[in-house]
């Protein structure tokens, strides 16, 4: 995903604070991809601009991540988490819906967690000439407490990865993902995986060359 974006030196890149703006430091130094942001802030502020993009036809890429989640600046709820501002469960909003509405013609939805998904998406928007286009990521942050849709709607096991010492061969790869459950040992040149940390995404477990990161449990 690193080399994905990187090569395209001329891409301006637009986000408000949230964990994506931190991708623009090592090792994902993603800062040249886009208009970046999460449900929150769409359903906040984002939705304004969207909306300029759509009207005036702009050439821009827009990625909306929809984690459900406020996250780091808060944690409070929004039309994507499945509770209103009492707590209590309320009817999401649906980002596709929305961006339809706007009358962007090109929209794609696409599992975050699914890095060949992932890299075959933005191909196709980075391929768009002259139109604006949107990409909305769709997996629930970590972080938040599920609501009956989210439970509904995708595979939440968090059965942690771990490495097989036999079969790694000390590259590094994983380590390029970001994650802070991966370690990296410089005596035995061999990546590890704390447990505790992880959150079983399986991320890591696509880019190691050797296949040597497994589910725990998994053969
Ligand atoms: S599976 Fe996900 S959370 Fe676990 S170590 Fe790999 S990238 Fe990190
Ligand atoms: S990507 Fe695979 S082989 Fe490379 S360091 Fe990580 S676990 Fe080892």
């Amino acid at each position: 995903m690193e080399e994905q974006i990187r090569h395209r030196k001329d891409t301006v890149m637009i986000g408000d604070i949230g964990c994506y703006a931190l991708g623009g430091a090592a090792p994902l130094n993603a800062k040249d991809l886009a208009v970046c942001m999460g449900d929150s802030t769409f359903f906040h502020t984002g939705i304004n601009s969207l909306t300029d993009v759509a009207y005036n036809g702009s050439n821009a890429i827009c990625v909306i991540l929809d984690n459900r989640i406020t996250g780091m600046t808060g944690h409070q709820d929004n039309p994507r988490t499945g509770y209103n501002i009492k707590g209590e469960p309320a009817t999401l909003i649906d980002v596709e819906t929305v961006v339809n509405v706007l009358g962007i013609k090109h929209v794609r939805t696409v599992n975050p967690l699914d890095l060949k998904a992932m890299k075959e998406t933005l191909d196709w928007a980075f391929a768009m000439e002259d139109e604006p286009s949107v990409i909305i990521t769709k997996w629930p942050c970590i972080l938040k407490k599920y609501s009956k849709e989210d439970k509904a709607q995708f595979n939440l096991d968090k059965t942690p990865c771990v490495v097989d010492a036999d079969k790694c061969i000390g590259c590094k790869k994983c380590l390029s993902t970001g994650c802070p459950a991966l370690r990296y040992d410089s005596e035995t040149k061999k990546s590890s995986i704390a447990q505790a940390d992880c959150v079983g995404c399986t991320v890591c477990m696509q880019v190691c060359p050797v296949q040597a990161i497994s589910r725990k449990g998994d053969k």
